[in-house]
Order: structure tokens, then C-alpha cells, then sequence
């Protein structure tokens, strides 16, 4: 199976060295000019729960990719969500009848970019618990060990999707295949829903956040909004499971963790993933008829603060 990671920061580089360590021919791809630069010049570098690790792997720019001669199997997105669409625009050279794609981002929605690029039975979608973080450009730290839990978009692709499953096996991944990989997908954007936008603007960490008197409200709140709109794509969201997994990380070990989105803005001033997480409830809401007053206040105020910071 020939692999093209597409985003080659924390999480591309964390499965592109797990699937070239097992073996397989994996090509990376990158809109990011000096990480490309570092990647080609001194191979991929990790830090590895402690171990310094190296890997050379061919490595292109979205503008390079038509004069590559690269084609894939499987493409494994892991690019930002908002870079996701401009990304696969770029990229349509290498993608022909038979590549399947894989997504892994945090959010909801992207199938609806996706199947601009792949017919619905070449998606693979899923969530993974494997977390990665950038130093700086071809510098990866990656610590602990996770999970990918994926599901075929459509039915027929379910062979592939299996393949998927027993590739990643093999890299270590601990893939499994689900049943209704949807619903973990909404679950695991009620996480994010919740800790990165509030985390983002209160500008504190998990535990601080767990600690305001408001938390509660704000959690149920946001969540219920999810459910509402959830039950018109067919899902039934335990909303006081989902509460209380959320909950748990107010006192859990990573209590002092800031979740990615106060990373990206607040300490990087990046452009945040919230069109993808709370702005998508905001945009099902409108199309279901579903009000979604909170959600729709963190997307704005999030986007004000990107304004405000001046991110890019
Ligand atoms: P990332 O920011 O590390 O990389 C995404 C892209 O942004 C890459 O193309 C990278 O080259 C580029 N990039 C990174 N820093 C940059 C900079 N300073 N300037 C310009 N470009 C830069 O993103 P990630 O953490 O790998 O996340 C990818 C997806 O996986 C997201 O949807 C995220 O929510 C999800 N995810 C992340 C983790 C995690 O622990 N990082 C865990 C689970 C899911």
C-alpha cells in the first residue's frame, strides 16, 4: 500500500514514522515552506517517548506534487481543518480512481469537504487518541501511545477500510474498526467543543476551566446544542455520558494540559479549527432549523479573537 501523508506537523509525522517504520512506502506532503526545507535537509526528527529518531522520507509542496510522479492508495489527511479544502484542491493530481482517503481531524464535517475530491466509497473517516505536538519546522515530540478508531464513509468501502485497519496494525497504530464511528466522531467534538474554545478564550488550562463555577452550565449547554443537532443526522447522543467524560478531565492528569486551540491561538497565533467544531453545530443548526445560541457565540467570539490577535 503505497501511503501519502498529507500534513506533515504533529500528527502526520507521528503515523508517516509509524507506517514507514513498518515498512510501507510513505510520501509526505506540506504547505508549510520550512518545514519542507528542514524535512529534506535533515530527515523527519522526533523525539519519541525519549528516543531521538530520524527518518528520511520524500517530502513535496502542494505546488510541487503535479511534477512528483507520486501516486497513492491511501492518502491520510492530517492537515488543520481549515486548510483541509485548499489542501485537497492541490493535491487532486495524485489523487486517482482507486485512492481512498483517510481522515482523522478533529471536527465534524470534513466529509463534506472530502467528497468534493472522492467519491463517499473512497472516505474513510474516523478519531484518533494518539496526540503529537511541532517544536519547530521537522521537529516532532511525540510521547505516550493511543488508539485510531476508523469506519468506510459508504459501504462499499469496507474492504479498504479493513486494509486500513490491518496496516496500522502492523505500524503499532492500534487501529480498530468500528460500527459507528460517527457517533465517536460527534463525541469527541463535544470534547473539543467544550475544553479548546472555552480553554481558548478564558486563556487557562483544563483544571482552571473545571474550576470555575460556570463550567458545569457552560458544558451541559454546548453539549445539548451537539445532541439537538445531532438527532437530525440520526445520532442519539448520551449527553450525561458525554458530560461527565468531560468532566473527568477537570481533575484527570491532564488537568494542567491547555488543549490545542489555546496552543494555536493563544501561544501561536494560528487560525483555530472552531469552523470545524463548534461553527459546523452552528452551520447543522441553521440547515435543520436547530437553535444553537452557544455555539454560535464561542464561533464568533473565537473568530474576534483570531481578529484580535492577528493570526494567520
Ligand atoms: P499541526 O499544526 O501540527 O500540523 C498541521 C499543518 O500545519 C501541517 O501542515 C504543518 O506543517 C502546519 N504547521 C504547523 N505549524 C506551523 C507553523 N508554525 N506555520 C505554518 N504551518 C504550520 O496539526 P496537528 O496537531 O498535527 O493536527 C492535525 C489534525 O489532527 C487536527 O485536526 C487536530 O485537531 C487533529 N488531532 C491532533 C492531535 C494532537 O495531539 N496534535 C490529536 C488528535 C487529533
Amino acid at each position: 500500500m503505497k501511503i501519502t501523508v498529507v500534513g506533515a506537523g504533529g500528527m502526520g509525522s507521528r503515523f508517516a514514522l509509524a507506517l514507514h517504520g513498518a515498512g510501507f512506502d510513505v510520501t509526505l506532503v506540506d504547505g508549510w515552506q520550512a518545514n519542507i526545507d528542514a524535512i529534506r535537509k535533515d530527515g523527519l526528527q522526533a523525539e519519541l517517548n525519549g528516543e531521538h529518531v530520524v527518518a528520511h522520507l520524500p517530502i513535496y509542496s502542494p505546488q510541487e506534487i503535479d511534477q512528483s510522479g507520486v501516486s497513492a492508495d491511501l492518502i491520510v489527511a492530517f492537515t488543520k481543518s481549515n486548510q483541509l479544502g485548499g489542501m485537497f484542491e492541490q493535491i487532486r493530481p495524485i489523487i486517482h480512481k482507486d485512492t481512498y482517503v483517510l481522515c482523522l481531524l478533529n471536527g465534524i464535517g470534513h466529509e463534506d469537504v472530502l467528497e468534493r475530491f472522492v467519491p463517499k466509497d473512497h472516505l474513510i473517516l474516523g478519531i484518533t487518541m494518539w496526540t503529537a505536538g511541532m517544536t519547530g519546522p521537522g521537529h516532532v515530540v511525540l510521547n505516550g501511545s493511543g488508539e485510531v478508531e476508523l469506519q468506510n464513509f459508504a459501504p462499499a468501502g469496507e474492504p479498504f477500510a479493513l486494509d486500513v485497519v490491518t496496516a496500522f496494525e502492523k505500524a503499532g497504530l492500534n487501529p480498530k474498526y468500528s460500527q459507528n464511528v460517527k457517533y465517536s466522531i460527534w463525541r469527541k467534538a463535544c470534547v473539543n467543543g467544550t475544553l479548546n474554545s472555552l480553554c481558548a478564550l478564558l486563556d487557562c488550562n483544563i483544571g482552571e476551566l473545571g474550576k470555575t463555577a460556570q463550567a458545569e452550565t457552560f458544558l451541559r449547554e454546548i453539549i445539548a446544542e451537539f445532541a439537538a443537532v445531532a438527532t437530525h443526522e440520526g445520532l442519539d447522543l448520551d449527553q450525561e455520558e458525554i458530560y461527565q467524560h468531560v468532566a473527568a478531565t477537570f481533575t484527570a492528569n491532564i488537568a494542567g494540559h491547555y488543549p490545542s486551540m489555546h496552543q494555536d491561538l493563544v501561544v501561536n497565533h494560528r487560525l483555530t479549527e472552531i469552523d470545524f467544531i463548534n461553527g459546523a453545530v452552528v452551520r447543522k443548526g441553521e440547515k435543520y432549523g436547530v437553535a444553537t445560541p452557544h455555539n454560535a457565540l464561542l464561533t464568533q467570539l473565537i473568530h474576534a479573537k483570531e481578529q484580535l490577535i492577528g493570526a494567520k
